[in-house]
């Protein structure tokens, strides 16, 4: 397994070689962003590297295990190259705009070009108070990082487009919520960290300057082949569109709930960023909501694509400027670009649950059989991830594991007897099915209540087993694993979690 723990270098020894840095954002105009380092912590301890990541990026993982690395991880030290910064950023929260928000414990050191050619963003997350952080404190606790570091390595696995984490250290130091928990620092990766309330920020300063240099630099990272469009801001929107429509109907289809989609946890990347309350379905219900603060249900499941829709229209709202001079002409060509959204996650979902249910091509009454399943499943409490994964198992002729998931089994039979007179008609050999279903439904996810014991064990006893053990079942989330059955399982009634915090 891709772990390293500080390994004691002598004392002036030079253990490998540090990151070459090139950065970008750091050049453009200085009302994007606050220049300043991470402030130092007591006691850095690396808890874990991300070896295979390091290796992806470029990054020498002997150095950044090295007292130098570490030190860096633990923002204890700049090293050469580096340039940190705290983004500047607003965000409309619970649908609410909040002019300031930006980088209140967070610092972007730099930018790395990895040795395939793509530009991902260094962040410390945790690093210290900011310019930008109100009334916090600038910290992050050890649970909430190591939370990230799980989920979104799980997404990575699923195939999801997300940030990444390289490493979680330990500070020594306490962070006060509602108790004094331990302190950490996450290093997360991305491919950049700009918002749709980045966009929003310059927007609603009417600073077309800074809006319009922070077009030019999205665009020269995410949308190259908008720079040559017509409508360069047109184009770049359109890109965020298509990005956005793919990766909920992604989430969905692993039942991810993100939990807090504010447009300042909306990268026009399109990596899911910011993994705060979030959360996996166990059994399946549309309307579920994990987050403590989600009292609406703004955020439910089945909410996702409505709100990424509503995200993208303020990201529309903030780039009219740039879209044309007319406003009323600019508001026909973002809303003509906007209407894609819909068909866009529609054709992805639907395509991804053809998929889920061992369909290759789409024949009349198969989304009758889909969603059919899914009010079962919604009636039934059945359990979303094994649902599917046993599904594959009943391609193959056994059906019954399949069925008792249902709260009534005869739900489940029913709908099986369905699905398997019109998987008859097909002609795909059983094992192929079987085969192709398991490819894309996972085996294991991040289920909740396997993650809380893993950050219980990691905060009440200092013990990053369970942690480490979960990395690893997770890193291959669609192979059946012998001896790990019990990380595929739902929970149990006393087990399962009903409700998230941020932990911010
Ligand atoms: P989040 O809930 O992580 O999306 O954060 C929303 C905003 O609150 C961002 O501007 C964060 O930088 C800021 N924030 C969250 N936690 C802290 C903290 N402990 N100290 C300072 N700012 C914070
Ligand atoms: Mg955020």
């Amino acid at each position: 397994m891709p772990n390293t723990t500080l390994a004691a270098a002598p004392p002036g020894a030079v253990a490998g070689r540090p990151p070459a840095f090139d950065n970008s954002y750091a050049l453009l105009p200085e009302a994007l962003f606050a220049r300043l380092p991470p402030t130092p912590v007591s006691a850095p301890r690396l808890l874990r590297l991300n070896d295979a990541l390091a290796a992806e990026l470029g990054l020498d993982p002997a150095w950044l295990a090295s007292p130098a690395g570490v030190a860096m991880l633990a923002g204890n030290h700049v090293p050469d190259g580096a340039e940190p910064i705290a983004q500047a950023y607003s965000g409309h929260q619970f649908g609410h705009f909040s002019p300031s928000l930006g980088d209140g414990r967070a610092i972007l050191l730099g930018e790395v070009v990895t040795p395939a050619g793509e530009r991902r963003d260094i962040q410390l997350k945790g690093s210290g108070p900011t310019p930008f952080s109100r009334r916090g404190d600038g910290r992050a606790a050890l649970g909430p990082v190591l939370r990230e570091y799980i989920v979104a390595e799980a997404m990575a696995a699923l195939g999801i487009p997300t940030t990444r984490a390289l490493a979680a250290v330990a500070t020594g130091d306490h962070v006060f919520r509602e108790h004094a928990l331990p302190g950490a620092v996450l290093t997360r990766i991305a491919a950049s960290h700009i918002r749709v309330g980045t966009f929003q920020y310059f927007a609603a300063r009417r600073d077309a300057a800074s809006l319009r240099a922070l077009l030019d630099h999205a665009i020269a990272r995410h949308d190259p082949a908008a720079a040559d469009a017509e409508n360069p801001a047109l184009a770049f929107f359109e890109g965020v569109v298509a990005r956005q429509a793919s990766l909920v109907a992604r989430w969905m289809l692993v039942g991810f709930i993100h939990g807090v989609m504010n447009t300042d946890n909306c990268a026009v990347s399109g990596e899911t960023i910011d993994y705060g309350p979030c959360a996996f379905l166990d059994h399946y219900h549309p309307e579920t909501v994990f987050s403590s603060i989600d009292h609406q249900g703004r955020y439910a499941f089945a909410n996702q694509p409505a709100i990424a829709h509503w995200n993208l229209a303020r990201l529309a709202e903030a780039l009219l400027p740039l879209i044309g001079e007319d406003e009323a002409a600019a508001v026909e060509k973002a809303k003509a670009v906007l209407a894609r959204f819909s068909p866009a996650f529609g054709a992805a979902w639907r395509a991804g649950l053809l998929a889920k249910v061992g369909l290759h091509d789409e024949r009349p009454g198969d989304e009758e059989l889909i969603q059919d399943l899914l009010a079962r499943m919604a009636e039934q409490e059945a359990d979303f991830t094994l649902a599917f994964r046993r599904l594959a198992d009943a391609a193959e002729g056994d059906g019954e594991g399949f069925a008792v998931l249902f709260a009534d089994p005869a739900a489940g039979r029913d709908w099986l007897a369905r699905w398997q007179a019109r998987i008859a008609a097909d002609g795909v050999a059983p094992g192929a099915r079987a085969a192709a279903m398991r490819a894309v439904n996972p085996a294991y996810i991040p289920r909740n209540h396997l993650v809380e014991e893993a950050l219980a064990a990691a905060v009440q006893r200092d013990d990053l087993a369970p942690f480490e053990a979960l990395l690893e079942v997770l890193a291959r989330p669609f192979e059946d694993q012998p001896r790990r059955e019990r990380y595929a399982e739902p929970p149990r009634p006393e087990q399962r979690v009903r409700a998230t915090f941020c932990g911010t």
